[in-house]
């Protein structure tokens, strides 16, 4: 199946300059969705996972999915000030000011095997923060997990050694 079918291009969405990958025609179909669930799994493989961490919002569609299928938890990562219990934050630079990204500080053990999940690597700010804050609460991180990188971005470089897959590149 070729799922960059699914993948639709929002030409200066939210902003100015940025193609916008739509990822909604593929959450509307059943085999498509399957597929990349499928897919994703495959490039997980074997290894055992505690815990899935998905970032807000769009790492949210397929992260409890895949920690259904690997029989993990699911963790969400989320914007500043949605997490109602105590929480561990991590700010992060973007090319004009900064970011931050919570997690609840008891949702992940020391030594707890994660996979991390989002649906697109751009510069890669959002995936480093994210393994930031699990290395911080003592997750080791098993992969970074991504539907799409946007390799003209070079967000796998922001990674460093942590092992990273993602399904389609751009
Ligand atoms: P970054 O931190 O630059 O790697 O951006 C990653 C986050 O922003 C992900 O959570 C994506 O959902 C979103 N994102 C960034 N660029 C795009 C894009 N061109 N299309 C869709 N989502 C994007």
């Amino acid at each position: 199946m070729d799922l960059k079918t699914f993948i639709r291009d929002i030409d200066n969405f939210p902003k100015e300059g940025v193609v916008f990958k739509d990822i909604t025609p593929l959450l509307a179909n059943a085999q498509a969705m399957q597929y990349t669930l499928d897919k994703l799994l495959e490039m997980v493989g074997d290894v055992p996972i505690d815990k899935v961490v998905g970032m807000e919002s769009r790492g949210f569609f397929f992260a409890p999915l895949l920690a259904q299928k690997l029989n993990a938890g699911f963790v969400p990562v989320r914007k500043p000030n949605k997490l109602p219990a105590a929480k561990t934050s991590q700010t992060y630079d973007l090319e004009y000011g900064t970011d931050t990204l919570e997690i609840h500080s008891d949702a992940i053990l020391a030594g707890e095997k994660i996979l991390v999940h989002d649906d697109v690597l751009a510069t890669g700010g959002t995936a480093k923060a994210t393994c930031d804050l699990i290395k911080r609460l003592g997750g080791e991180i098993v992969q970074c997990n991504f539907l799409i990188e946007l390799d003209f971005l070079n967000g796998r470089h922001k990674l460093g050694d942590i092992p990273m897959r993602a399904l389609l590149n751009y």
